[in-house]
C-alpha cells in the first residue's frame, strides 16, 4: 500500500503529492484548521450523557478499581523524590 491521506470531507486516500481531493476538499493548512474547528463545535454541542444508575455504578466501580494502580504509582514517584530529596539533604548537612 502507498502512502496517501485521507480526506476529512469522504474519507478517500489522496496520494501524498495531490493538493486537492476529487471531491473537492483542498489540503490547506487553513482549510483542515477550519474542519478542526467544526469538529470541535460538534463535541461540544454533544454534552448530555445519557447513562442509567446500573451502569454508572458499574463504571464508577471500575473507575475506583483503576484508579488504584495509578495511586501506587504516584505513590512509587513520591518516595523516589523523597529518598533522593533525603540523601541530598544529609549530604548537605
Ligand atoms: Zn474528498
Amino acid at each position: 500500500m502507498g502512502t496517501g491521506k485521507k480526506c476529512p470531507k469522504c474519507d478517500r486516500v489522496v496520494p501524498m503529492s495531490d493538493d486537492n481531493c476529487s471531491c473537492g476538499f483542498v489540503f490547506s493548512k487553513a482549510s483542515l484548521i477550519a474542519l478542526q474547528g467544526e469538529n470541535k463545535v460538534e463535541r461540544v454541542v454533544i454534552t448530555d450523557i445519557q447513562m442509567s444508575f446500573g451502569s454508572m455504578v458499574v463504571f464508577m466501580v471500575g473507575w475506583a478499581l483503576a484508579s488504584i494502580p495509578a495511586f501506587i504509582i504516584l505513590f512509587l514517584f513520591g518516595l523516589v523524590a523523597f529518598v533522593v530529596l533525603g540523601a541530598i539533604g544529609i549530604t548537605a548537612f
